[in-house]
């Protein structure tokens, strides 16, 4: 049986992994609504503090549902093992803090969702933490005078949110393993079945499953995934290596062995910090998996579609993404992913009042803070999700003022395309 699930394909593993009954068990993952778990003595209990033996004693560690989730991502990316959190904020955050320390140092693109650049230009600077970034088109050696003796990852998302840039993997990963860090790569737009950023190089991924995971706008929540593939024994990262106090002097490294990091982010950051995925999360996170591929596919066809149609619409200036043949981003789209997803942006000639005004006079799609759903959504980024960051700050993560992002749905094409052709035609 497990020599049949090695070779599932991604669509296989997100209907199948994670959960499999036994005889008379639930068809379906059950939601195992429970803080605690019972067990027969104090040296059962005890085993579990010394981190002895596996098992779940406490839902903010570990929880039987959220447990399924995560082995399923992990199968799905061909990681060792993942760890959910509550939302991809915290999964971006964790991902750094399971590494870095104050003092030390991380290099990330410039090209990010706004919720993690602020993180990374304001918080983790607070926490001692220093970020520097790069433009990600810079040529290896260019990025490489960014690194210094303490810096301890390099970040990029696959996918930029929303500038639309295809991250060039295999540079990523060269310059990150010449510097003796982790790659670490946000795969939240091209999701698992588009994208899978191990077998290009990297070694931490984290996800927002917030978004294409769930899929359907229900639930909040993160995702860790470790390759296994990285080396912490090389002087660099002492917190994986040197014996932890909080656990009797454990050894990630030795205890753990090539689970070491996803190891330690669960039962000392997430132990400490308290930012655990919800049962109830998931589940709903989990069932949108199982359609994931199914999904991707007509997102990726719609907003292809869609992207085509206004390209040659005289009401637009311009239109991004990577999935359109000609675009700057074709190739690497074509190189590194199945599809272009679901996301893209355009300018309205007019600039910044046309493309409010246009977005007002939509009537299928709904202007909301989000992307990556089964409904099509637009959302201003300048004026809204990257309004903290200053005009040049913008630019440089690909937000001009003029660019509206469009989060294609599942919905009939002709439908879509009828909306956006109305509200352009004024
Ligand atoms: C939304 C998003 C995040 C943050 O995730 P939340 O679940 O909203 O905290 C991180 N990265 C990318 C690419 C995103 O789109």
């Amino acid at each position: 049986m497990d020599d049949i699930r090695k070779n599932w394909r991604v669509e296989t593993k997100g209907v199948q992994e994670g959960w499999t009954p036994k005889s008379g068990e639930p068809r379906v993952l059950p939601i195992v609504q429970s803080t605690t778990y019972k067990y027969d003595t104090a040296a059962d209990i005890a085993a579990l503090f010394d981190l002895a033996v596996p098992g779940h004693m406490y839902s903010r560690i570990s929880n039987p549902t959220v447990e399924a989730f995560e082995q399923k991502v992990a199968s799905m990316e061909g990681g060792v093992g993942a760890l959910a959190a509550s939302s991809g904020q915290t999964a971006s955050a964790m991902s750094i803090l399971n590494l870095a320390q104050a003092g030390d140092h991380v290099v990330a693109s410039s090209s990010l969702y706004g919720g993690t650049y602020n993180l990374f230009r304001h918080t983790l600077p607070k926490m001692g933490i220093e970020v520097t970034f790069v433009d990600q088109e810079l040529s290896a050696d260019e990025m490489a005078k960014a690194f210094r003796p303490n810096t301890k990852a390099l970040f990029g998302e696959s996918l930029g949110n929303p500038s639309m840039q295809v991250l060039d993997f295999e540079k990523f990963a060269e310059v990150a393993h010449r510097n003796g860090v982790p790659f670490i790569v946000d795969n939240t737009f091209p999701t698992p079945f588009l994208c899978n950023p191990i077998a290009l190089g990297a070694d931490i991924v984290v996800h927002s499953t917030t978004k294409y995971i769930d899929g359907h706008a229900t639930s909040v929540g993160g995702m860790i995934i470790d390759s296994g593939k990285f080396n912490w024994n090389n002087g660099k990262f002492p917190g994986l290596v040197d014996p932890d106090p909080s656990y009797h002097g454990l050894s990630y490294t030795e205890t753990f062995g090539a689970a070491a990091y996803i190891v330690k982010a669960r039962v000392q950051l997430v132990r400490d910090l308290g930012c655990y995925m919800s049962p109830m999360n998931a589940f709903l996170s989990n069932k949108g998996l199982e359609t994931l591929h199914l999904r991707m596919e007509r997102h990726s066809n719609n907003a292809l579609a869609l992207a085509t149609f206004l390209q040659q619409h005289e009401k637009v200036s311009w239109v991004k993404y990577p999935g359109l043949p000609g675009s700057p981003e074709f190739d690497r789209c074509r190189k590194y992913l199945k599809a272009g997803s679901g996301v893209f942006t355009f300018g309205v000639k007019g600039g910044k009042d046309a493309g409010e005004a246009f977005m007002n006079r939509l009537k299928l799609a709904a202007i909301v803070v989000h992307v990556a759903d089964v409904r099509t959504c637009v959302l201003h980024p300048s004026s809204m999700t990257h309004r903290q960051l200053n005009e040049e700050e913008q630019i440089a993560a690909g937000v001009s003022p003029d660019l509206v992002r469009v989060s294609v749905g599942i919905e009939h094409i002709d439908d879509i395309i009828a909306d956006f052709d109305q509200a352009l035609n004024v």
